[in-house]
């Protein structure tokens, strides 16, 4: 396995204001995401051969085969960088609206309709305990739209599951502008999803 680098972010620090700040997104890029890069590197670092040959989505896929004192740190740092690497991946100034398609068909056949899928969403990410994250996945088996909430750094992809939506709701990520209103800043993440790339992340998924 190669080195990681951090994905460049694909806007300004303040493209996502209102609905971010620039502050949170600067610290939460520059600070919070390069950390678990550079932690996951040196742990690529330090154990070149324990790990040779595999991608991080099948060494978190199959964590069981790591040696044991490795399977924690892939975990916490090898999905901290691969959370974060959606999170920003999936949001933009030009986002908000709705999903179209099959895609939609799919939600609204699945969850009762858009709007109990958003309530659903939105529900399952404020009530994560403690830090965490809300997902939209797709089961890699039955291929069935699922909504998850993962502990701490933990990936959908350690559950055989595809993550197509993320919601980061570690305090890092909502605390300077949102103080304790976990759900208002969910919501307002709603009007910056880029639908488009949510949309080509589920189609790849689906296959
Ligand atoms: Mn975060």
């Amino acid at each position: 396995m190669s080195y990681f680098e951090l994905p460049k972010l694909p806007y300004a620090y303040d493209a996502l204001e209102p609905y971010i700040d620039e502050n949170t997104v600067e610290i939460h890029y520059t600070k919070h995401h390069l950390n678990y890069l550079n932690n996951l590197n040196k742990i690529i670092e330090d154990n070149p051969l324990q790990i040779e040959g595999k991608t991080l989505e099948q060494l978190l896929k199959d964590i069981d085969s790591l040696p044991e004192n490795l399977r924690t740190p892939i975990i916490n740092q090898g999905g901290g960088y691969i959370n974060h690497n959606l999170y920003w991946q999936i949001l933009s100034p030009n986002g908000g609206g709705k999903p179209s398609g099959e895609f939609l068909q799919e939600i609204e056949a699945t969850f009762d309709g858009y709007e109990n899928f958003k309530t659903k969403l939105i529900d399952a990410a404020t009530n994560v305990f403690g830090s965490g994250y809300g997902f939209l996945v797709i089961d890699n088996d039955t291929k069935s739209l699922e909504i998850m909430q993962t502990k701490n750094q933990e990936s959908p992809i350690s559950y055989n599951k595809t993550p197509v939506i993320i919601i980061d709701v570690w305090e890092h990520a909502y605390y300077l502008r949102y103080q304790n209103r976990r759900r208002e800043y969910i919501e307002s993440l709603f009007k910056i999803f880029n639908w488009d790339e949510i949309e080509r992340i589920y189609y790849e998924a689906k296959i």
